[in-house]
């Protein structure tokens, strides 16, 4: 590659509005140009960025067994209808064709590989992995910070058919192992945590977190165990708090002007964890009470994992007044019984506790939960807090910033049952196979290694994964002999199969030191007519600094050692 022949559309100033490090140094160092907000336009050097994070991600693929498909991104919409989805997920792209049918771009593909596995016909054929590489199209409210959110990106999605359950843990497994080493070639320190799986339904669900403070998501980790969760799945170790039996029954309590737990706290010596805060909530058009010991805060996630309700909002003030009679600050579950109530299990047990009696105003004290509540379902709802115990070991636990890079879960049977696939067994009867689902975002994976890879100077991509491996810099365009070694060096190193580029473009010396280190090339061989007297060039090495003069004709080698040394570290 000729530098002067490529388009590096390098900038001097960081663009406007670009918060995330990824999102401003992958615009300034041109390999990226937004057309609009969440869709961007890879220039040459992505496009090498790009393609090598797919090599890697397709040989692990390739090594576990998987086979390479493509489907369409557009789908015809009776498809979604078929497996429950269309018009339920927000996130979808849809479209009219000129006839007036109903389009989809997917966000996803579990539907249409279901389609393809219909023509699987025997427990023979079982397990399946299969991949692609596809554009995935996501109507996200608020599209930003480069490449890591956006409306339409790369995935590579894989799907797993088996036969059972034993199946699934084992296609799961060669999953989460070929994903740990996808990132370890990617220099991307992920850990596998718990996660929720969102709409999909499905069971056991892992995603693989970046620690980065540019990330959206909070992670809960335990610094002494390997325990690590999603926030909307993270669970801690309470300490068992001793009740009092209290009284035979709830008393009233006059509680004029109190509104919220701390007023009832500090005005009647009633802490905030014996108390019961009463939330209601529409899920799915039905009003619903939430019980959360008063300290605790409701995690919202989890009440949709726990319901398998899509739906849910907050009441409005007057849809509680209608429900319990009351307004927010004096609600309560004692005595509701037209209402479904769904509690905490950190209240399981409790006893001699306060709640609001549905009447402004007045509050009961002396509730015995088990007692005084119709609780319907008992589920996992609060939101951890940082420093509570972990769960398997008691050691605080910490909330870190995090970007999931990747995701991976059992999906179950959900579409193989609704497209009808089936396989005879070996006794003839007819099998649903159960399916696999696992994800990673190709363009999100080159934002997340520049978030890690990078410093004052611009980008400082790993070996694997650069735009180059070395460019090559005659500092004196005009000096014969310096022209001439550059050129040399240049053609022996594509000789040796290094991916290497030269800067022949007629600048300053500073113009071009300054690009090779905004665009991270790990290693820069300087070609100066002062070395040169001495038979010299300057190799370098952009993560670490590190420079050292070698004879021109040991150039090549130093180079080749070095690269081997970077991937190897
Ligand atoms: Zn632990």
């Amino acid at each position: 590659m000729r530098w002067s022949q490529l388009h590096i559309p390098t900038l001097r100033e960081d663009p406007a509005e670009a918060e995330a490090a990824s999102h401003r140094l992958l615009v300034r160092a041109g390999f990226i140009r937004q057309l609009m907000a969440g869709h961007y336009s890879m220039l040459p050097l992505g496009i090498k960025v790009r393609t090598k994070i797919i090599a890697i991600i397709r040989e692990e693929m390739n090594a576990i067994g998987a086979q390479e498909f493509l489907l369409p991104c557009m789908h015809p919409a009776e498809i979604w209808e078929r497996s429950g989805r269309l018009g339920h997920v927000d996130v979808m792209f849809r479209l009219k064709d000129r006839k007036g049918a109903d389009m989809v771009l997917g966000f996803t593909h579990e539907e249409i590989f279901t389609t393809v596995a219909e023509e699987l016909s025997s427990y023979r054929e079982l397990p399946q992995f299969w991949y692609h590489f596809q554009t995935k199209f996501r109507d996200e409210p608020r599209p930003k910070s480069g490449l890591l959110r956006v409306r339409e990106f790369t995935m590579k999605d894989s799907y797993s058919f088996d036969l059972d359950e034993a199946g699934l843990d084992k296609s799961f497994d060669a999953h989460r192992a070929a994903y740990e080493r996808i990132f370890a070639r990617l220099g991307i320190p992920a850990i596998a945590v718990e996660a929720s799986n969102g709409t999909m339904g499905g069971k056991d669900s892992l995603e693989f977190m970046c620690p980065s403070e540019a990330g959206e998501d909070l992670v809960a980790t335990c610094s002494n165990c390997d325990y690590a969760a999603n926030l909307e799945r993270a669970t801690s170790a309470l300490p068992a708090v001793g009740d009092e039996p209290g009284p035979a029954a709830p008393a009233r309590l006059e509680t004029p002007g109190v509104r919220t737990i701390e007023d009832l706290a500090a005005g009647y010596g009633l802490a905030a964890d014996r108390q019961i805060k009463t939330l209601v909530q529409v899920m799915n058009g039905q009003p619903t009470l939430v019980l959360l010991r008063g300290d605790h805060q409701l995690q919202d996630q989890k009440l949709i994992d726990a319901t398998g309700v899509s739906e849910i909002r907050p009441a409005h003030p007057d849809e509680i007044q209608a429900a319990l009679g009351a307004l927010p600050g004096s609600l309560g579950a004692v005595g509701v019984t037209d209402l479904p109530v769904i509690a905490d299990l950190a209240l399981r047990g409790r006893r001699d506790m306060a709640t609001g009696a549905n009447t402004d105003d007045v509050h009961l004290t002396g509730v015995d939960v088990d007692r005084d509540i119709e609780v319907g379902t008992w589920a996992d709802l609060r939101e951890v807090t940082a420093g509570e115990p972990c769960p398997r070991c008691g050691t605080p636990l910490q909330l870190i910033r995090a970007i999931e890079c990747g995701h991976i879960f059992k999906l179950g049977r959900r579409f193989t049952t609704a497209f009808g696939v089936t396989v005879l067994g070996p006794d003839g009867s007819p099998i649903v196979p159960i399916m696999g689902s696992y994800g990673i975002g190709v363009e999100r994976a080159m934002a997340v290694i520049a978030e890690m890879y990078h410093d004052d100077a611009g980008l400082a991509w790993p070996v694997q994964v650069a735009p180059a491996e070395v460019t090559v810099i005659p500092l004196s365009p005009r000096d014969n002999a310096v022209v001439t070694t550059a050129e040399s060096i240049y053609a022996d190193l594509r000789a040796a199969r290094t991916d290497v580029v030269i800067d022949d473009r007629d600048e300053r010396p500073g113009v071009k030191f300054k690009d090779a280190e905004l665009t991270g090339i790990p290693v820069r061989v300087a070609v100066g007519s002062r070395d040169l007297v001495d038979g010299l060039v300057e190799v370098a090495r952009r993560s670490t600094g590190e420079k050292e003069r070698v004879p021109v004709d040991q150039a090549v080698k130093r180079v080749t050692e070095m690269l081997a040394a970077a991937e190897r570290s």
